[in-house]
């Protein structure tokens, strides 16, 4: 019988690779992470050359709960000679380019993680899971650590306008535009709206003949990054949030959405800087801010676009159009598909979604002693910090805690928070 691994990954995006890194270190377990990539890539179409991180370089793969870990990146800057020079450019946060430089690097040493490998559907049969990748390939193990991602959200409404001038903006389509003399409409208001506006705005495609941002919200928010808010990004917070009851859970989300879901203020400042410049001389280029507006529909009219809005604040229903619609409308959290066998024994909550433990072990009707771990799949039951980078060591750390049955990591131990729930 070949190997049985006491843990494989699906997916290695950051998340996944923060638990992979952990492991390596661990000689009583076995385990691999697969990935469809041919390498370590992170969220490559939206890469532009100075988009900034917004969680600083600390809260790495590893440090927070193993600050001599060997996959630190701190380490990567002394093992690429850039400690004095990066130190000289006094920042708290680095490039997402870098980020995942980092990341690749880190990718590169790992001897479980195993790229150019595609899950194709994963079984469980006399208590071990059964992976297929790759090329019919097979690995079992007796638990999995579910590490995809999230997957675009493109509105209901859009759907059927879908094409090579419509797309989301996590789409190959973004790297080969050209929007030389095109109407372009940018539907959503957050960060990645924001950074694809303005790079429209510097003509990084070419010149466009008019470019239009379409946001829910009332104005372009920041991301509320002061210290209270960032408490909600603690160990201790987190525990103290799984344990509200679910009813309330959801509405402290939405109340916090601009802790995480905010548009840096450096690049706000950069971005209206950018939109007064062009009012000195005056520019060709009109460009248009429509805050709080609803997309109702999107539809292909010949050659052209039309989008159809919703006005909130007038009840009126608007129309423009436009030669290419970008949606920046962000993602939303799917099982993939390679876990459809095993979709029907995990247990969902009234808002049909997987339940999550504290140790993020998913609730499934099969044997107890075969485990599915989560990652990214519960802000439901965990809060705003579970998309987030800021607290992935500190989750792999309890996954693999969870896994050992003993408090290897020392470091998943809650620092007190000011905040209380
Ligand atoms: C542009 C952008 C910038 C962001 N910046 C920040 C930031 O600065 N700070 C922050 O805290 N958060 C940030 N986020 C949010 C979050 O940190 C990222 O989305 C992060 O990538 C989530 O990591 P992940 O590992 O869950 O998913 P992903 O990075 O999406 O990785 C999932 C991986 O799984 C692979 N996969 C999927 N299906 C299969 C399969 N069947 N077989 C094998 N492999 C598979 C995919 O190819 C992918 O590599 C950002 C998000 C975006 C979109």
């Amino acid at each position: 019988m070949s190997q049985v691994f006491d843990l494989v990954g699906l997916g290695l995006g950051p998340f996944n690779l923060s638990v992979a890194a952990l492991a390596t270190g661990l000689r009583s377990l076995s385990t691999l992470f697969l990935e469809k990539n041919p390498r370590f890539q992170w969220h490559e179409e939206l890469m532009f050359p100075e988009a900034d991180m917004q969680t600083t370089y600390l809260k790495d793969l590893v440090t927070p709960v193993d600050p001599t870990n060997p996959h630190s990146f701190l380490n990567y800057l002394v093992a690429h000679g850039r400690f004095y020079s990066f130190l000289n450019t006094n920042r708290q946060v680095i490039t997402r380019r870098e980020f995942q430089h980092y990341c690749r690097w880190v990718s590169e040493q790992l001897h479980n993680a195993v790229f150019g490998s595609e899950v194709r559907d994963v079984a469980f049969h006399r208590g071990l899971f059964q992976i297929r990748y790759g090329n019919d390939r097979v690995a079992s193990a007796r638990s999995l650590c579910i590490g995809t991602g999230h997957v675009p959200y493109i509105p209901p409404g859009a759907k059927d306008a879908l094409g090579p001038d419509c797309f989301h903006a996590k789409s190959p389509e973004l790297r080969r535009l050209d929007l030389r003399d095109k109407r372009v409409v940018v539907i959503g208001g957050g960060q990645t709206g924001a950074e694809i506006f303005k790079h429209a705005i510097d003509s990084y495609w070419g010149p466009c003949r008019s470019l239009t941002l379409v946001s829910r919200r009332m104005t372009l928010e920041a991301l509320d990054d002061s210290a209270f808010v960032n408490d909600y990004f603690t160990p201790s917070y987190t525990r103290n949030f799984f344990g509200l009851d679910p009813t309330v859970k959801s509405s402290v989300i939405e109340r916090q959405k601009l802790a995480g879901d905010g548009i840096t203020s450096a690049y706000l400042q950069q971005l209206y800087k950018a939109l007064y410049l062009r009012t000195i001389e005056g520019n060709p280029m009109k460009a248009e801010l429509l805050c709080g507006r609803e997309l109702t529909h999107l539809q292909r009219l010949g050659s052209e676009f039309r989008i159809d809005l919703g006005n909130k604040l007038r009840s009126t229903a608007e129309e423009i159009r436009a030669d290419v619609v970008i949606l920046a409308t962000g993602f939303r959290s799917m099982l993939p598909r390679c876990l459809g066998a095993l979709e029907s024994s995990m247990q969902l909550d009234d808002g049909q979604r997987i339940q999550i433990s504290e140790n993020y072990r998913v609730a499934w009707s099969h044997d107890p002693a075969a485990r599915i771990y989560a990652v990214n799949f519960g802000r439901h039951s965990h809060g705003i910090a579970e998309p987030q980078i800021s607290l992935m060591a500190w989750r792999s750390a309890r996954i693999l805690n969870d896994l050992l049955e003993e408090e290897h990591f020392r470091g998943v131990r809650a620092e007190p928070a000011f905040i209380h729930h």
